[in-house]
């Protein structure tokens, strides 16, 4: 299965993708994540993408479609893929679709997470990580259970992602509503778009986006049982 999850910054893309790829157990592709891995691997293309990220701007299409080909060929993308921050702009949806078309693959569903924007802004200002194993938290909506401590790995070390400052969150709303916005209605035409309350609560947009798949012809995995 092949799908992408569409939504502003903030939305719950990333937390959904990864839960997704628990369940579904196919490969999760977060270009925002690989981008800031770049960074802190000090790669030229990290280099390039810094400056862009800080400033809350889009990374040109060319990196991003050349990085995600790269991706999409690895091993863990053989039986599908989550797709979360990609596409950005109409010409990476297309250069996505020229891919698929070349693999004779395609795509099973497009669900976007319908926020309002004032929400967004609560969740983003909010939001921080564990520095070790990347599990996510917010300070009122979903703190840790020990103050300090990771609920998953124990680390008592957290990070805050840069370009979720108000000045940098502006701009990726600009951004947003210019760019990536336009790429809904690419999608909307075709049987495979679905639109999913993302204001709700984490579990019930996970519920829904399940539903949305199974409309898609995607049944959730059967979980198998410890003995
Ligand atoms: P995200 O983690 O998805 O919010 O992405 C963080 C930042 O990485 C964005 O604000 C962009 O600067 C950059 N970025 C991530 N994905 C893309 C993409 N598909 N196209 C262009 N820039 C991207």
């Amino acid at each position: 299965m092949n799908i992408i999850l569409l939504g502003p910054p903030g939305a719950g893309k990333g937390t959904q993708a990864k839960l997704l790829q628990e369940r579904y157990h196919v490969g999760q592709i977060a270009t925002g994540d690989m981008l800031r891995a770049e960074v802190k691997a000090g790669t030229e293309l990290g280099a390039i993408a810094k400056s862009v990220m800080e400033a809350g701007g889009l990374v040109s299409d060319d990196l991003i479609i050349n990085m995600l080909r790269k991706r999409l060929a690895q091993d863990d993308c053989r039986h599908g893929f989550i797709l979360d921050g990609f596409p950005r702009t109409v010409p990476q949806a297309e250069a996505l679709d020229a891919m698929l078309a070349a693999e004779k693959q395609d795509l099973r569903a497009v669900i976007l997470l319908k926020v309002d924007e004032d929400v967004l802004v609560e969740r983003i200002a909010g939001r921080f990580s564990c520095a070790q194993c990347g599990a996510g938290y917010h300070d009122k909506m979903h703190p840790t259970a020990q103050a300090g401590v990771c609920d998953k790995c124990g680390s008592t070390e957290f990070i805050r992602r840069p370009d979720d400052n108000p000045v940098t969150v502006k701009q990726r709303f600009t951004a947003y509503n210019q760019q990536t916005a336009p790429i809904v209605p690419y999608y909307q035409g075709r049987n495979i778009y679905y639109e999913v309350d993302g204001m709700a609560d984490m579990d019930d947009v996970t519920i829904a986006i399940e539903a949305a798949l199974r409309k898609a012809g995607i049944p959730a995995p059967v979980a198998m049982s410890a003995d």
